[in-house]
């Protein structure tokens, strides 16, 4: 017989989690107004909210924490962090962050200005933020693929080499300070780009005289699907994998709280030493001198032992089939989702779950409401709330994928934690007919709404 699915470490240390009644979701989602970032982590009994700073970190990367230089300038947890920087995704210049969006704002502030382009495939929220607070627009130029869940494509996260071309032509370069090419795409459903895409996309981009910047948060999951799905990379190691997606770019900002498998960190990563001393000055405005950027040196030092680890490919057997697990157990309900399966999250279709509900009631925040209710599980939209207002006409946006989201944290939850919220999803979907009122927007922010916006429930019957 082949053997069965195993994970790859053991636990050392255990954190209580408690269930809670009907009633008392039921009073807790009204208080926090039915955005499901207001509730308390203690209402929550499995929280799929995110795998943002979520995750477990090993004993060696504990270990770390003590040995973590606190020098103002020139830590040894600096150069830690560097060479791990240098080894495994192969830039020579960097400067660390707080947190991705923080690279982002650091970078964006030395490259983008008003009226600029920037193309890339389905920027993620923050990303499209930092770009539109600029004046600047994110263009998507994804393949149309991404946007259907029903058919089987293998790498979802590409750039549509026509799209793209399209805009470079129209635009001339000074216009386009960068392409960003999101690895894994998370908007399109935690879906990789394969190897020959970023190969294309970066020559197409040398052609027309433009840098090319990823936004690598999950670039080791990535790398799994590559060598699992993308001919001639089955026998080569995710450290190979990884340094060959890099040479596509001329730089990188990285969410740490991703494949580093950190609780907070950031960095941005370059080839280019100008442009690392012009974002320099940003960093220091911004985040902090040069040599920690808004980061302890025991954090740089967990963060190093992060990438070693997150590269490792046990470790990305483990996570990536634990999230196909959860993918595998709700389409065996019937539960729509996003196929092929993401790397970090199962992204469930809210349209094809609730044929015919209108979408001015939002309903994968609807979804995420109900599936709150019926277990006490944290999920998140990725629907309209989140894509909200177009920046021009402050019109709604109606994005043609209507996702609830299950983010699964690394190494933190069991596969028995992941049949719970199958069996609870599973519920809500046996009595999706009697899900007929969604909610409605009382208060939202201007920009990034989904955070803090409140909501009502809609009473009429129909
Ligand atoms: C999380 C994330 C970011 C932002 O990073 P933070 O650490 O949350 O600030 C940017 N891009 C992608 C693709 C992400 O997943």
């Amino acid at each position: 017989m082949e053997l069965p699915f195993a994970e790859s470490y053991k636990i050392k240390m255990v954190e209580n989690i408690r269930k809670s009644t009907g009633e008392e979701r039921e009073q807790w989602i009204k208080t926090a107004k039915y955005n499901l970032f207001n509730l308390r982590s203690d209402q929550v009994f499995i929280d799929l909210l995110t795998d943002s700073g979520t995750g477990a970190m090993s004993d060696k990367q504990w270990s770390e924490l003590m040995l973590g230089d606190e020098s103002y300038a020139g830590a040894s947890s600096y150069f830690k962090m560097k060479n791990a920087i240098q080894e495994i995704l192969g830039f020579e210049y960097f400067l660390p962050t707080h947190q991705g969006r923080a690279a982002e704002n650091v970078l964006f502030s030395a490259l983008i200005k008003e009226g600029d382009i920037v193309p890339g495939n389905s920027h993620f929220d923050t990303t499209k933020g930092h770009i539109e607070y600029r004046r600047a627009k994110a263009v998507d130029c994804t393949i149309g693929e991404a946007f259907d869940t029903t058919v089987y494509h293998p790498f979802k996260g590409n750039l549509d080499l026509v799209k793209l071309k399209t805009v470079l032509k129209k635009y001339p370069a000074e216009q386009i300070p960068l392409i960003v090419v999101t690895v894994t795409c998370n908007s399109s459903g935690g879906q990789p780009v394969s190897m020959q895409n970023l190969k294309e996309v970066y020559e197409m981009a040398k052609k027309y005289g433009i840098r090319v910047i990823f936004d690598s948060a999950r670039f080791a999951e990535n790398a799994y699907f590559i060598k699992m799905r993308e001919p001639g990379y089955a026998e080569k190691t995710i450290k190979e994998i990884v340094l060959e997606m890099f040479s596509y770019a001329d730089g990188m900002t990285m969410s740490s709280k991703k494949d580093a498998i950190v609780n907070m960190g950031g960095f941005i990563a370059l080839r280019d030493e100008n442009l690392w001393k012009k974002a320099s000055t940003f960093n220091i405005m911004f985040e902090g001198y040069i040599t920690y950027g808004g980061m302890s040196g025991r954090d740089m030092n967990a963060l190093a032992q992060g990438l070693y680890e997150g590269t490792e490919f046990d470790y990305l057997d483990t996570r990536i089939k634990q999230v196909a697990y959860l993918g595998q157990r709700l389409k065996d309900f019937g539960v729509p989702v996003q196929e092929p399966f993401g790397g970090h999250a199962i992204f469930v279709d809210a349209k094809r779950f609730l044929p015919g509900f209108p979408k001015e009631q939002f309903p994968a925040q609807t979804l995420a409401i109900e599936l709150y209710l019926e277990a006490g599980v944290r999920s998140v939209e990725i629907g309209a709330i989140l894509a909200d207002r177009d920046p021009v006409t402050r019109e709604n946006r109606y994005p043609d994928l209507e996702f609830l989201r299950l983010a699964i944290p690394r190494r933190t939850y069991t596969n028995n934690h992941m049949e719970y919220v199958a069996v609870a999803l599973g519920n809500v979907y046996q009595r999706r007919n009697t899900i007929l009122n969604g909610v409605k927007i009382v208060s939202e922010a201007p920009i990034m709404r989904h955070f803090t916006v409140e909501l009502e429930r809609i009473n009429t019957m129909v």
